[in-house]
């Protein structure tokens, strides 16, 4: 997308959203004024008390934020919106990673890298986006999501990289996706610039993305949810009016039996750090080499899976959906199961595991593949240990890691 076309995208997204102001005023003076406060449970979303006339979970939302503004919200969610897609254009995802968790940016990473290794390149122009909307607002102890559908219509088209010449063009199309905007609860909003416009929301100064993610003046790790609104996900629906959270297993009993024990365990972290591990999977795949998994993966996976990889073709893949499956503990490890769901080619079940009595990092918010003792990012995919501090990627001491993975068809 061009400068201009991104921001016309952005003035008409603008537009959209001052047309629903008046209701999103309202429903807010409705939830202030009918506020009651809620109990903090341990490691249960807090109850929203929502009537349907309004945003499930924004009256939780604004009585620990009560300057949380919807409107400015989905206008700064329209900027990432933005950006993203000029980026995408661009091939260069650096800029917008300030405000992604770590599997976000690395999910586009690794998704350019495949688009090379396959010589082909995904364009996507013509874009017209609708005004957005906060589907659902989700609170518990740990963080703050709120989830914005996004809709609007584009053309797809898909070229020869080599040549950029245009190998099959789809015509404009429906499409609609909903992304999850994450954040550490405690932190209210304010009227500065933050993370989407290019600042650090702890120290205001503008950011440069040289050391991945951390600020280069106050050094704060800058995506850690801690100080603003990161994106965590972007996945497709065919259905964003009546899009829901699937509530069944984000409420599973072993999410709760896994909370006792380590008590800043959560769900956004965890499925970050699935996305990453399904990254780094489909990679090793497409090199035919199991490099990328170094850092990931168990030592016994990673010598299990390097002679079984043949270096294949990467189909054009798209995360839709990551979701826990299971928790057990066995053998001194604990096991967790997600389903990662794409929908052109099925899901894949992976297993991570971690030894018994290892815990969440408080500190350590979104940044999911960064040093769990020091917080530096690796610089390497092949390290099997931070190299500041010699703290193991791999071994399940600190991190979870890749211990299996089977493919469980469409
Ligand atoms: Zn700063
Ligand atoms: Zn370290």
């Amino acid at each position: 997308m061009t400068p201009a076309v991104a921001l016309a995208v952005i003035f008409a997204g603008a537009g959209l959203i001052v047309g629903i102001s008046r209701y999103l005023k309202w429903a807010v003076e409705e939830i202030k004024k009918n506020s009651v406060s809620d109990p903090v449970g341990v490691g249960a979303p807090l109850e929203p008390h929502s009537s349907p006339h309004e945003i499930h979970g924004l009256r939780v939302l604004l009585q620990h934020d009560p300057s949380f503004d919807p409107e400015r919200f989905l206008s700064r969610a329209t900027v990432a919106y933005s950006k993203i897609s000029d980026c995408a254009a661009r091939r260069d995802f650096a800029v917008v990673g300030t405000f992604m968790s770590d599997g976000q940016a690395e999910a586009r990473r690794i998704g350019l890298m495949l688009e090379d290794i396959d010589g082909v390149r995904w364009d996507t122009d013509n874009i017209e986006l609708a005004a957005p909307q906060i589907r659902w607002v989700e609170s518990d102890r740990l963080f703050d999501a709120i989830y914005v559908a996004f809709r609007g219509r584009c053309r797809k088209r898909r070229l020869e990289a080599a040549t950029d010449r245009v190998v099959s063009e789809s015509p404009m199309g429906d499409f609609a996706e909903i992304w999850t905007f994450v954040r550490r609860p405690g932190r209210e909003s304010h009227q500065r610039p933050g993370l989407i416009e290019g600042c650090c929301p702890n120290c205001g100064a503008p950011v440069q993305m040289a050391d991945a993610g951390r600020c280069a003046s106050c050094k704060s790790w800058i995506n850690s949810g801690e100080y603003d609104w990161v994106l965590t996900n972007t996945a497709r629906t065919v259905d964003p009016d009546g899009w829901l959270p699937s509530e069944d297993w984000r409420r599973h009993r072993g999410l709760a039996l896994l909370g006792q024990a380590d008590p800043e365990a959560n769900l956004h972290f965890l499925i970050d750090r699935a996305q990453i591990a399904f990254w780094r999977w489909r990679l090793a795949n497409a090199q035919g080499d199991p490099g990328a998994l170094r850092a990931v993966a168990s030592e016994t996976f990673f010598v299990k899976a390097g002679p079984s990889l043949v270096k294949s073709r990467p189909a054009a893949v798209r995360l839709d959906e990551v979701r826990f499956e299971a928790f057990e503990t066995e053998s001194g490890f604990d096991r967790v199961n997600f389903w990662a769901r794409c929908g052109y080619d099925g899901t894949t079940q992976l297993t991570l595991v971690r030894k018994v009595g290892a815990q969440t990092s408080a500190r350590a918010g979104l940044c999911s593949i960064r040093c769990v003792n020091c917080g530096a990012p690796p610089t390497r995919w092949d390290l099997a240990a931070c190299e500041y501090c010699n703290t193991p990627f791999n071994d399940g001491s600190q991190h979870w890691v890749l211990d299996a993975v089977e493919r469980l068809g469409a």
